[in-house]
């Protein structure tokens, strides 16, 4: 089973596809986290990549498509995949069932996390990450056990530089232009199901997990 979680950025999908991607047996492949890493690597593609995320705007597709394509093909996830930030733009929605059909494989759901703008802003400005585990906190929504530290024992949690907020309005506007028509996209093909993702993290836990079941 391969699933998409599209939402605005801070509407939860990191959150929820990692306890779905463990509970499903499905890899999670989340395009920032990726390429954050790759920008900690300092491989050439994560040079690429970090002028446009610092600014809020999309990674050319060139670079997201073939970097996820990767992945895509990796041992790892031939139990299937739960892609969390990709595909972003309508270009990265076609060449992936382009890609998945090659393979022999396709979509089976798209989930679409719904989150008002105010919402999402408050989410983002509040979010705390650990730069070594991934883990993803909120000052007070899902703050921490000891302030400011990682659960996992990990060390200090960070503010990404993205989520500061100037930057946080340009993402917004990059995902209302580019990434919202997706869901058209998508509901066309039949695929679609929404889910109000204002609700506490367990409850849209519930209701994409049911989503889940009954694609599988
Ligand atoms: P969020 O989790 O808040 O939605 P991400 O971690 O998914 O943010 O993305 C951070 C940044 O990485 C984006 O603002 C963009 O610059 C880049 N990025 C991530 N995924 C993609 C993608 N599919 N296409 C283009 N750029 C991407
Ligand atoms: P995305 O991957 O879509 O950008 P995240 O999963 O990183 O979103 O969540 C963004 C922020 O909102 C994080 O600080 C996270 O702890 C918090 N968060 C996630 N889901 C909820 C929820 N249902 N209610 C309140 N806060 C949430």
């Amino acid at each position: 089973m391969n699933v998409i979680l599209l939402g605005p950025p801070g509407a939860g999908k990191g959150t929820q596809a990692k306890r779905t991607a463990a509970a499903f047996g499905l890899k999670h492949l989340s395009s920032g986290d990726i390429l954050r890493a790759e920008r900690k690597a300092g491989t050439e593609l994560g040079r690429k990549a970090q002028s446009y995320m610092d600014r809020g705007a999309l990674v050319p597709d060139e670079l997201v498509v073939a970097m996820m394509a990767d992945h895509i093909a990796r041992p790892d996830a031939a139990k299937g995949v739960l892609l969390d930030g990709f595909p972003r733009t309508r270009a990265q929605a076609e060449a992936l069932d382009r890609e998945l059909a090659r393979m022999g494989n396709r979509i089976d759901l798209v989930i679409d996390l719904a989150v008002p703008d105010d919402d999402v802003a408050g989410r983002l400005t509040g979010r705390r990450s650990c730069p070594k585990c991934g883990a993803v906190y909120h000052i007070r929504f899902h703050p921490p056990k000891t302030d400011g530290m990682c659960d996992g024992g990990c060390g200090a949690l960070v503010v990404r530089e993205d989520d500061k907020e100037a930057v946080v309005r340009q993402r917004l506007k990059t995902y209302h232009e580019q990434t919202e028509p997706l869901i058209a996209y998508y509901r066309e093909k039949g695929l679609l199901r929404q889910v109000d993702g204002s609700r506490s993290v367990d409850q849209v836990g519930a209701a994409v997990d049911a989503l889940c079941r009954g694609a599988q």
